[in-house]
């Protein structure tokens, strides 16, 4: 039985595709379907144990309605749910944010070379696809793959990556077995409807 280790890119590869298997089956806009389904799951993975102050570590808050953000019973300080995260003063709205980290794990392997590694969805495509400027999908690409990345905090990842995915017993993660299932287990790739406009001219 073959058992060598697997490359570095290889590995990064493992990474990935073990994200998108654990993507909802319906894609994640059909799935997080309002700003309030949005918001409730980011918070719910923030805070697993409930949300606290952002200032003062208190879990006594409340919440102002109209404008979704959170205000602290203890010192008064008022903050949204993404406030002192990754996507802390953001104009990306969270529809964005999901909907960026979702093309992130799905495109861009193009293979078992270095271009998959550099060239997981370009900054251009998610500017034009998300209707934003160059330079803000510049910077939510470079937030997204540190986060979402092997050794990244996984914030956004464990968001957006709802569906529990199970390696068969017997199969060692990051082995060659392992990078073997899941290459033969991956779906053809879903194209976006925007994407096939392109194709079709
Ligand atoms: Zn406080």
């Amino acid at each position: 039985m073959n058992s060598r280790e697997l490359t570095e890119i290889e590995l990064e590869n493992v990474h990935w595709w073990s994200l998108e298997r654990r993507l909802p089956v319906e894609g994640v806009e059909r799935y997080f379907r309002t700003d309030k389904d949005r918001r409730e799951r980011f918070i719910k993975v923030r805070w697993p144990d409930g949300p606290v102050c952002i200032k003062c570590g208190s879990g006594n808050l409340g919440i102002v309605e109209t404008r979704a953000v959170f205000q602290c019973k203890e010192c008064r300080h008022q903050f949204s749910p993404t406030a002192g995260s990754i996507l802390h003063r953001s104009r990306v709205d969270l529809a964005g944010w999901f909907r960026a980290a979702e093309m992130i794990i799905r495109e861009g392997d193009a293979g078992f070379s270095e271009y998959s590694r550099r060239y997981r969805v370009s900054s251009q495509t998610l500017a034009d696809r998300l209707g934003i400027e160059y330079v803000a999908a510049h910077r939510l690409r470079k937030i997204l793959l540190a986060d979402m990345g092997r050794g990244g905090a996984g914030l956004m990842s464990e968001v957006i990556c709802i569906v529990t995915s199970e390696t068969p017993a017997g199969i060692v993660p990051d082995s060659l077995a392992h990078f073997d299932w899941l290459f033969a287990e991956r779906s053809p790739p879903s194209f976006d409807e925007d994407i096939l406009r392109t194709l079709m001219g």
